[in-house]
């Protein structure tokens, strides 16, 4: 029997002291497991000494490889370019600040040995986490069930077990915008959620600022349905609907009114019928946005450099 192969890739950018303490703690979970392994880290552009400090881990770590993008491409990215190098038999995904404990390796691996072909992980929301980011990460889960197609479980993050016939799928989609547990709960195959705690960022602040946030946000939405244009459309229509019953009213007034009473409903009228049709015009345009992304077919990042040879 061959022995399996696991890669393990950590997204960061910016993380210059969390690097050292990650990849020592992965091989603290990983070297008494039975598997050959790899830790693959993504260099999403970092501005600080990130890229200097993993060159120089990489010189006496033979299992630790590196691919330096060009400049901040963004988390989902990172994670793309992360399945694209990776050689293992499964591929985990984890966050490089130690809130997705590494000792939940073990219990992902096990998983996947007793025949599931994703293991995804459920966040329990605890006290170490800040108040903002629970509120937002649980607006955001319900927000995005009711606006697109696909059902996602609130607390999961990017932090996975993938099995290599899942990743290869995932690998060959063509996309622009990828949107990973939108794309990981929609392959389907055997799945199986496992719970943790998460734990306290080790060092720095969240990479992930309001407008990223906001950004992942319409990005879930957009890249899984049609639905917002639907309620473009009914908001629409049911608007011009009642603007229809505005014309009897308006005749009304002209015999019975002094014409220049009206001057307070017209101004509110075009003023909501202004800002709606700018709304749903912006729906469209993010849209059609998508479409001109998706035909100029860019790379979604650009490699700089990096240790692996498989490149
Ligand atoms: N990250 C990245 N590119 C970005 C933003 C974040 O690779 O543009 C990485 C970051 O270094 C971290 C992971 O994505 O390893 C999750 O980010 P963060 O911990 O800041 O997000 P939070 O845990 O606050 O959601
Ligand atoms: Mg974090």
């Amino acid at each position: 029997m061959t022995t399996k192969k696991i890669s393990i890739i950590i997204c960061c950018y910016n993380e210059e002291a969390n690097i050292p303490v990650i990849v020592t703690n992965i091989h603290q979970q990983m070297q008494h497991l039975p598997y050959i392994y790899e830790i693959i880290v993504v260099n999403d552009g970092s501005t600080d000494k990130s890229l200097a400090i993993l060159e120089d881990l990489c010189k006496d770590d033979k299992l630790l490889f590196y691919v330096n993008f060009s400049r901040n491409f963004g988390h989902q990215n990172a994670l793309k370019a992360g399945l694209d190098f990776a050689t293992g038999d499964a591929i985990i995904s984890m966050d490089a600040d130690m809130q997705h404990p590494p000792e939940l390796i073990p219990s992902l691996i096990q998983k996947w040995e007793e025949g599931f072909d994703v293991v995804y992980t459920r966040r329990k929301d605890d006290k170490s986490l800040s108040k903002r980011k629970r509120k937002s990460s649980a607006l955001f889960y319900r927000f995005l069930n009711t606006v697109s197609d696909i059902e996602l479980e609130a607390g999961t993050a990017d932090f996975r077990l993938l099995d290599r016939q899942v990743a290869n799928i995932i690998i060959n989609i063509k996309g622009q915008n990828l949107f990973f547990r939108g794309i990981v709960s929609w392959v389907g195959f055997k799945q199986y959620a496992l719970d943790y705690y998460p734990g306290k960022r080790h060092s720095g602040e969240s990479k992930y600022t309001l407008k990223k946030m906001v950004g992942l946000a319409v990005q879930g939405i957009t890249s899984f349905s049609v639905k917002p244009l639907y309620i473009a459309l009914y908001i629409g229509f049911t608007i011009a609907l009642l603007s229809l019953l505005f014309i009897p009213y308006a005749i009304f007034s002209l015999y019975y009114n002094q014409p220049v009473s009206g001057w307070t409903s017209l101004i509110v009228t075009i003023g909501f019928l202004g800002g709606l049709q700018l709304f749903i015009l912006g729906i469209i345009g993010l849209y059609i946005g998508k479409i001109f992304t998706q035909t100029k077919q860019y790379p979604t990042y650009i490699v700089k450099s990096t240790n692996l040879n498989n490149s």
